[in-house]
């Protein structure tokens, strides 16, 4: 059987096993295809079933989330988490709280993560999780009950060299602590190391809260400028106005550009003096309120609840909510409007036809598994200052955050070379990803 074939083979049966999980499909779809040049350069991945075994997660946890509301109404959530892969260390990804949350979304955020943890070069496998809960709606009463009834069954797979979770969305500095206290409590053990995204006083990482966003620009200025661009000067505009988002706003603050539009669930906001960061962070971190609060409290700024934030014009659209918000005809309107780079903060935002009108239109683009990867790297960073015992200052941590950042852009780079697809970011990563897992999979033999 031929390369091609071998790859369709592998993909039916993914789809066979893993009914209606259309999110994970996507995913394994984004994928698969593009480790062709890859598989054929390396046939004995294919006698070890190497793209076989890596669709298939070594293991998937489901249960219950029993709680008590604050009227002293009985709840019942679901929970995941999907254990997908330890070739490389501990199973690392993290937690999604959100309505939306099921068995596929959790697959595609783990099978995506694999990638993304091989491309930062650090040792740390693949896993996500979440839960179907909404903390939006809920006090932190309710949000530090529905906390503690997850981490009570959560806590027998975890550890810090097992796995260990961080945050997503819906899943900050709040939840990450109740989840923390809840797995001492149960296990009588402070396992620092178990958990990522903690606040710095207690073990957390100086520029974690930041990480995501920041490294997300820091690949796109490495990006702009393999064709002597800079951020200085130039519109912007990112979805989003959670932990990603906030923090790709100040960072492209920093470098000089302008964010003109960020974004909610409930529509988006366009502010052509360019975001005022001190505001936003007050309406959506301290107060926890609508985007639309935003422009009600700052003069000039015009808030939309139809319509799509990338239809506003930009040299560098950054998508930093959810999976497939920017669709074909935001890719269309994107490239209209002179778009010149687009960059993933968030997992897998454009959706497959949206990624090929950008490419076709010379865009350059940043897929997510390695545009993002920051996040992921500077957990990795907090795990070795727990177990160190340390503490980096604030710049030591930014600094390795940024050279993460400029390796991953690097070895994207070479590797879309390597295998004839100059400037393709999306085949460099998952073909540099997947090297990296394959050869430890191959090595550790079949397990
Ligand atoms: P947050 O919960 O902090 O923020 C999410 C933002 O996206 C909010 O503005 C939210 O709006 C919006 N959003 C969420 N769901 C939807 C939806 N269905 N439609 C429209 N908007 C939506 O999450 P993060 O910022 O942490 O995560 C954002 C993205 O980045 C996710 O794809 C996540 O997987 C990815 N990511 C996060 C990392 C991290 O370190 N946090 C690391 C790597 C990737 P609203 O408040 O109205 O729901």
């Amino acid at each position: 059987m031929d390369v091609s074939a071998r790859i369709e083979d592998a993909y039916a049966q993914l789809v066979r096993r893993n009914p209606g999980e259309a999110e994970f499909h996507q995913a394994a779809l984004e994928v698969l295809p593009a480790l062709e040049p890859v598989l054929a350069a390396h046939p004995e991945y294919l006698d070890a079933r190497i793209v076989e075994r890596l669709c298939e997660p070594e293991r998937q946890i489901i249960f219950r989330v029993p709680w008590v509301d604050d009227r002293g109404v009985v709840q019942v959530n679901r929970g995941f988490r999907v254990e997908f892969n330890s070739a490389l260390g501990p199973y690392k990804g993290g937690l999604r709280f959100h309505p939306s949350v099921n068995l596929g979304i959790v697959k595609f955020l783990g099978f995506e993560q694999i990638f993304k943890n091989a491309l930062t070069g650090l040792a740390i496998g693949g896993g996500k999780g979440g839960a179907d809960f909404d903390p939006k709606r809920r006090s932190d009463a309710e949000v530090m009950r529905f906390c503690q009834s997850f981490m009570t069954e959560l806590h027998r797979h975890l550890g810090e060299h097992t796995d260990v979770p961080a945050g997503d969305i819906g899943v900050g500095a709040r939840e990450i602590g109740y989840l923390f206290g809840q797995y001492k409590r149960v296990t009588n053990r402070f396992e620092a190391g178990v958990l990522t995204g903690k606040p710095v006083g207690w073990g957390g990482s100086y520029a974690r809260t930041e990480a995501t966003g920041y490294g997300t620009v820091h690949f796109t200025q490495e990006m702009l400028r393999t064709r002597g661009k800079r951020f200085d000067g130039r519109t912007v505009t990112i979805s989003g106005s959670g932990n990603v988002a906030i923090y790709a706003i100040e960072k492209v603050h920093a470098l000089g550009g302008r964010v003109v539009a960020c974004s909610d669930s409930f529509g988006y906001v366009v502010d052509e003096k360019g975001i005022d960061l001190d505001l936003l962070k007050e309406v959506k971190e301290d107060r926890r309120e609508r985007i639309s609060a935003y422009a009600e409290a700052r003069p000039g700024a015009v808030f939309s609840a139809r319509g799509s934030l990338f239809d506003v014009p930009c040299e560098v659209a950054l998508p930093c909510a959810t999976q497939n918000e920017l669709d074909e005809q935001s890719a269309i309107a994107l490239v209209k409007n002179g778009v010149q780079a687009v960059a993933e903060g968030a997992n897998m935002p454009c959706t497959p036809e949206a990624v090929k009108i950008l490419r076709e239109a010379d865009v350059l683009f940043g897929p997510g598994k390695a545009a993002n990867a920051g996040g992921v790297a500077t957990s990795a960073l907090e795990m070795q200052q727990n177990a160190a015992r340390d503490r980096w200052t604030f710049a030591q941590t930014e600094a390795r955050l940024a050279a993460v950042m400029t390796d991953v852009h690097t070895l994207c780079r070479t590797t879309a070379d390597r295998y004839g697809s100059p400037d393709d970011y999306a085949l460099g990563a998952n073909a540099a990803g997947f090297l990296r897992v394959a050869e430890a999979m191959a090595a550790q033999g079949v397990v």
